[in-house]
């Protein structure tokens, strides 16, 4: 008589055929609601027709179906580039909606708080408002009153209904019959709470405990990625010391006012400002001192200027100012004088005057050049000179330019015989794999070999791009890196791979690839043993031609590595979508990790942002003991630095080969 068998019945009269499986959700004689799969068939049952009916119970089946696809589409969401809140809040949506409960919130840990804050809630209808309203914001970790705390202090799943007497002090303040909280937790860290809420409770879920639980990993590893983004984003712009920008958040910000003179015609002064003396008076009155001394210092600054972002601290005592507010250079000097006064003036150590002064070098745009690069290089060319003469002098960039610039074309002209002369060689430098602390490979660097003195890349890789010679160079450098790789291997016997920098304008190039492959099919090499190092502003440049170069190469078998990591920044939304292996963490950072919390904490987010895209991180510069420890605490998978070994020609790297001992 049930409904069911009647529909089946009447179709099967009409059609004699079985009919095509059907769900349902029924009520069970013990008063559960249940789904059920309904398949009939019409058979002869002695002589007569019948219908043949099997139900079969797939209630569980479908909530692995509906928990499966909940994680999937977590997932998916994901995915997408979001901000943490937004990217939350949706799948807080998809929880609460999929699962058909009423509301939703998510807590995270505020560890100098000792506090969970609400960072989002989801509600299906009216009630959202109300409860908007009674959501406190805030709710401290002693309490045990409450559904958020009693999770954290478990680091368990909770299951709150109210009906049970146990819970009735709980079921005081909950506007809703069931809670259920899950632990959001990343690598055993504790991070918050994912809080579901409804009007109707029913019994304990184990299969939905799992299933949020499944869904909770997932935003724990969004949570951690998006808040190491958001760190590493402040903190690879400002100075960690005084909070004013940084070289990179200068440099952008110079590139921007740049853009603006250019537009209004309007020209544009780089200062760069050097304490007169100040290593003296860190040695007498100690560090601490002094970086008091330097934060009450960029306050004067800030207020000597009209935007905060166009004043920085590099490093030390160097900062730097952008300026634009005049007509002669006379009011350039006016606006240091009245900088050196309030500086005289204002700093004081235990009441005494201690009379400090900038040395000051200036470019100005456009004569001293009109690029980022071309004004700090002047900038620091007249510093240089301003300090030398000290007592808070002041040097204007000029007649540096020029001789800088002759003495560039002469270098030009050397460069192109130095190809011919075989003057150009490369060095090599040991790379060690932290699994067996042994090494794994070389990266190949380039050195000029100029009447028998050795020029290191920074004084000509950028001439060879400017000139375009790094095409035929770069080629060489892949072709001689390549066979010197297969070489050893062939040798010693051993594994090994090279590491060679791309430069630039040599990716620019169209053929870059075809070169690629050219040089690993010509030397035979295994392409798994070619990595190349490209910079992250090479591929920003034209992403999606990047993309598709890098999956060509990738798809040869060669590895991808980004080098100079964590210098430019504004690709990090990019780099999920690029097919590498390797971040290379710029060694400014690994310089001063052990001493320099705002490095560490660079380094280190850039590891976990690494592990979470799946990537493997090496660290380059590593000089000492402690740094290597520090590093290796932090979990990087190749290391490079003079502590191993310094770039060396080939001999010399032969040699260090064949002892290839463990370095600890
Ligand atoms: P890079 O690719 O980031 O190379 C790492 C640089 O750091 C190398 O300097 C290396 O000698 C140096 N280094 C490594 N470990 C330590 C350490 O522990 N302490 C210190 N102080 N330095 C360390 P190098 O050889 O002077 O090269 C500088 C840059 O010149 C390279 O940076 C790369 O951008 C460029 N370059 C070098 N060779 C080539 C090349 O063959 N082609 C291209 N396109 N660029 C190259
Ligand atoms: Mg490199
Ligand atoms: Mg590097």
């Amino acid at each position: 008589r049930h409904g069911i068998v009647r529909a089946h019945n009447q179709t099967m009269m009409v059609t004699s055929q079985p009919v095509p499986k059907t769900e349902h959700t029924v009520i069970r004689l013990d008063g559960k609601v249940i789904d059920v799969e309904v398949s009939a068939c019409p058979i002869t049952y002695e002589d007569k027709t019948a219908i043949y009916i099997i139900m079969r119970d797939i209630t569980e089946r479908k909530k692995t179906r509906l928990f499966l696809n909940l994680q999937y589409k977590t997932a998916e969401n994901f995915d997408q580039l979001i901000n943490l809140t937004d990217g939350i809040t949706n799948v807080l949506k998809i929880v609460c909606t999929n699962l058909k409960v009423d509301a939703g919130r998510v807590w995270l840990l505020d560890t100098n708080e000792n506090s969970l804050y609400c960072l989002t809630i989801w509600a299906s209808d009216e009630r959202s408002d109300r409860l908007f309203d009674k959501t406190k914001s805030q709710v401290t970790l002693q309490t045990d009153d409450c559904l958020p705390a009693i999770v954290w202090s478990t680091g368990e799943p909770f299951w709150l209904d109210t009906s049970l007497p146990a819970n009735s002090q709980l079921a005081e303040n909950y506007d809703f019959q069931l809670g259920i909280g899950i632990p959001i937790i990343n690598a055993q860290e504790f991070i918050g709470v994912l809080e579901l809420m409804h009007s109707n409770t029913f019994a304990i879920d184990h299969s939905l405990i799992e299933a949020l639980t499944g869904v909770a990993k997932q935003m724990s590893s969004y949570i951690k990625h998006k808040t190491a983004e958001a760190d590493m984003l402040y903190l690879s712009k400002h100075d960690a010391v005084t909070g004013l920008s940084n070289r990179i958040f200068f440099e952008e910000s110079l590139t921007f006012e740049l853009y603006r003179a250019r537009s209004k015609n309007k020209r544009l002064a780089v200062l760069l400002l050097d304490i007169d003396k100040f290593s003296i008076l860190n040695e007498t009155l100690g560090h601490d001192i002094c970086e008091q001394m330097l934060v009450q210092i960029s306050e004067l600054l800030l207020n000597q200027v009209a935007y905060a972002d166009n004043v920085a601290r590099f490093a030390g005592d160097q900062f730097s100012i952008i300026f634009d507010e005049f007509q002669r250079n006379q009011d350039i000097t006016d606006f240091i004088t009245q900088v050196n006064t309030s500086v005289a003036e204002s700093i004081m150590l235990e009441d005494q005057k201690i009379n400090l002064k900038f040395n000051v070098g200036i470019s100005i745009f456009p004569e001293d050049g009109d690029t980022v690069l071309g004004l700090m290089k002047n900038a620091s060319i007249a510093l240089n000179k301003a300090k030398q003469s000290g007592h808070g002098s002041v040097q204007f960039c000029t007649s540096d330019m020029s001789s800088r610039a002759k003495n560039r074309v002469n270098i030009e002209h050397d460069l192109v015989e130095a190809l011919d002369k075989e003057e150009l060689v490369l060095y090599y430098q040991p790379v060690v794999d932290t699994k067996n602390m042994t090494v794994a490979g070389f990266e190949a660097l380039l050195r000029w070999n100029k009447n028998g003195s050795l020029i290191p890349p920074y004084d000509f890789v950028s001439i060879l791009e400017d000139t375009h010679l790094i095409i035929p160079v770069g080629e060489w450098i892949l072709n001689t890196a390549c066979l010197q790789c297969k070489a050893w291997q062939q040798e010693l016997q051993i594994p090994l791979f090279v590491s060679v920098n791309i430069s630039p304008v040599q990716f620019a190039d169209p053929d870059i690839f075809e070169t690629i492959e050219n040089i690993i099919n010509t030397t035979n090499i295994d392409p798994a043993c070619l990595k190349v190092e490209i910079t992250e502003g090479a591929i920003m440049s034209d992403v999606q031609r990047s993309v598709k170069i890098l999956n060509k190469i990738k798809q040869i078998g060669a590895k991808i590595a980004i080098d100079d990591f964590g210098t430019g920044y504004s690709s990090l939304n990019y780099l999920r979508q690029l097919p590498i292996d390797y971040l290379k963490v710029d060694r400014s950072f690994v310089i001063n990790m052990v001493t320099n919390p705002n490095d560490a904490a660079i380094v280190r987010a850039i590891i976990v942002l690494a592990e979470n895209l799946g990537y493997k991180v090496i660290a380059e510069g590593i000089e000492t003991e402690e740094q290597l420890k520090f590093i290796n605490k932090l979990g990087c998978n190749e290391i490079q630095g003079y502590y191993f070994g310094r770039p060396m020609p080939v001999a010399e790297a032969t040699e260090f080969l064949k002892q290839n001992k463990k370095i600890l």
